[in-house]
């Protein structure tokens, strides 16, 4: 049997296409969110789906050696599970920001901490973060968003320089626009209203198979050879 492949967020979107992607490689895949029966309608072979908070460690920690110790150790932990709350500063409720920092940032910490000393241990593993096109450049309304997603960017790319020796690799992929719901946990309507429109400009946005190929394409490069980001998004995104 193929390598271990956890990811979180897959539920919905990117991850759950993730999942889908990875599954049909032949791996098993551990998928972990709040919502437990969503993943399991997908009835994936060799799955194991957990209702997690991705900002417990003990759960995710949990939910991990249980899968671990159905299909053996982590190879790939894909920390996908995210929240984009856009709102004016002045006005945005400090609850909103908490949950993204405590979602996107934190989130990705709880899966890291899970895997990464068995990686390096055993000196092979990947982990994929996924970052933003927001993780690069500022956007108006997007201030919280935009400052976990450079935090993902960051943590990934000084986590990467020191387990390099490891042989274990970090990568981020940062996507532009991606047509999931991930846009309708934002509160203000005016501001989603205007992003729908800009994003018409486009002519929509990716769709989350493409991201689940840049991450296939990353993780099946030999061990040696680490992609460290990947940035996409339509032709028509100019920012
Ligand atoms: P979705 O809203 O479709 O998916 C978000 C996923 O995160 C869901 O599976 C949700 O599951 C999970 N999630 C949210 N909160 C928690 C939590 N506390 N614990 C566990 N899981 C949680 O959005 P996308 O697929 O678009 O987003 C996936 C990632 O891609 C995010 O990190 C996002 O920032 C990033 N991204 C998305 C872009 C886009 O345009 N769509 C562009 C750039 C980056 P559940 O609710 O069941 O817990």
């Amino acid at each position: 049997m193929k390598k271990l492949v956890v990811i979180t967020g897959a539920s919905s979107g990117i991850g759950m296409e993730l999942a889908r992607r990875f599954s049909a490689e032949g791996h098993p895949v551990l998928m972990l969110a709040r919502r437990r029966e969503v993943m399991e309608e997908l009835n994936l072979p060799n799955s194991l789906c957990r209702s997690v908070d991705v900002t417990d460690l003990e759960a995710m920690q949990s939910a991990v050696r249980e899968a671990e110790e159905l299909y053996g150790k982590t190879d790939l932990l894909i920390n996908c599970a995210g929240l984009m709350l856009l709102g004016y500063p002045a006005e945005q409720d400090f609850d909103e920001w908490s949950r993204m920092i405590d979602v996107n940032v934190k989130g990705v910490l709880t899966g890291t901490k899970a895997v990464l000393s068995d990686m390096i241990a055993r000196n092979e593993g990947t982990i994929i973060n996924i970052g933003s096109i927001a993780g690069r450049k500022t956007f108006d309304n997007h201030s919280v968003y935009c400052g976990t997603k450079y935090a993902v960017h960051a943590m990934t790319e000084s986590m990467r320089r020191e387990v390099s020796g490891s042989n274990v690799r970090m990568i981020v992929i940062a996507p532009g626009v991606v047509e999931t719901p991930l846009l309708s946990h934002t509160s203000n309507q005016e501001i989603k209203d205007n992003y729908n429109l800009w994003k018409q400009e486009i002519d929509g946005g990716l769709e989350p198979s493409q991201i689940a190929d840049c991450a296939w394409f990353a993780y099946q490069m030999p061990q040696e050879v680490c992609v460290r980001e990947i940035v996409i998004a339509k032709t028509k995104q100019a920012d």
